[in-house]
């Protein structure tokens, strides 16, 4: 069999999100064949080349040396080297590492070549059951409140579906803000520990999904997507003024006095915007 690695080639394999089983067959032959693999965390794929049985040098490539470390390991792709990128999970670059190393090598004229495989968030919307034609994928929110509230603010009139990443200790409040910021009966989905054990798919409005989670403490453990349907073409942009301001306002009154003061400021309907 000819070898599925090429000389000077950068090679970025995506790597499994929970499921062994999922590495493929041609991720694992370009492991095996490559002179070295640009890891985020070494002891992480060390644990993950070993259940193959195979060992490779490695070198840490994480967020804070990339921009240094990029132009050395051009040099070697460019004195023929062939090299692999991975992270910890999933495809590289998604929310990881690896943007940097890939712009340098593109810039120096290295062939950069896919090994495609598991990314949370396809696999997210894979079960979903929400219009998947066209999506925005925001990756992780802000972890302060009033930032997150913020940036999902200038999202709430996006009519396409919304992708999110999320973690155990953040995934309550940050379903709290999306009832407060979409409206409470917008519909979304919560995946959790896909192609673990675990694994849950939950979907509901969004009123309903936040009591579930906050109802049931396993439904706080592990790894999440949160997608949102987007919203309704017709949404009146009163009612998305109107949230917008009673999250803002919320900050610093009482719920049904934001509620008051933001459906007044607005001419949203104050049902719309607080105990609807
Ligand atoms: N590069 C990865 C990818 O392709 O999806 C994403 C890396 S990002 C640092 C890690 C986040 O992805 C987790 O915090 C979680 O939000 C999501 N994630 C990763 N694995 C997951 C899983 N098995 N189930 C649900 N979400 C997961």
């Amino acid at each position: 069999m000819s070898s599925p690695v090429r000389p000077g080639t950068l090679h970025v394999i995506a790597t499994p999100i929970g499921n062994l089983g999922d590495l493929s067959p041609r991720a694992l032959d370009t492991l095996r064949s490559v002179s070295a693999i640009c890891a985020e965390d070494t002891r992480h794929t060390r644990q993950l080349l070993a259940h193959y049985g195979l060992e490779r040098p490695l070198v840490a490539l994480h967020e804070h040396n990339e921009e240094q470390l990029a132009d050395k390991l051009v040099t070697r792709l460019q004195a023929g080297e062939s090299l692999a990128l991975v992270s910890d999970a999933g495809t590289p670059l998604v929310s990881d590492p690896g943007f940097r190393l890939v712009r340098a090598a593109r810039a120096a004229g290295i062939a950069v070549s896919p090994v495609p495989g598991a990314c949370a968030f396809v696999a997210a919307l894979s079960v979903a059951g929400l219009p998947s034609d066209r999506l925005v994928f925001e990756g992780f929110l802000p972890a302060k409140g009033n930032a997150r509230r913020e940036r999902l603010t200038t999202l709430a009139a996006e009519t396409r579906t919304l992708a999110f990443y999320e973690s155990a200790h953040r995934i309550e409040e940050t379903l709290a803000d999306m009832a407060t910021v979409f409206g409470a009966q917008r519909h979304a989905v919560v995946a959790r520990e896909l192609t673990k054990l675990f694994e849950t798919v939950l979907d509901g409005t969004l009123e309903d999904l936040q009591a579930r989670v906050a109802a049931d403490p396993n439904q706080r453990k592990g790894e999440f997507v949160v997608l949102v349907a987007g919203a309704g073409e017709d949404e009146d942009a009163r009612i998305i003024e109107g949230r917008r301001l009673y999250a803002k306002l919320g900050e610093h009154l009482p719920p049904s006095t934001a509620a008051k003061l933001a459906a007044e400021l607005s001419g949203a309907p104050r049902k719309a915007l607080y105990g609807s």
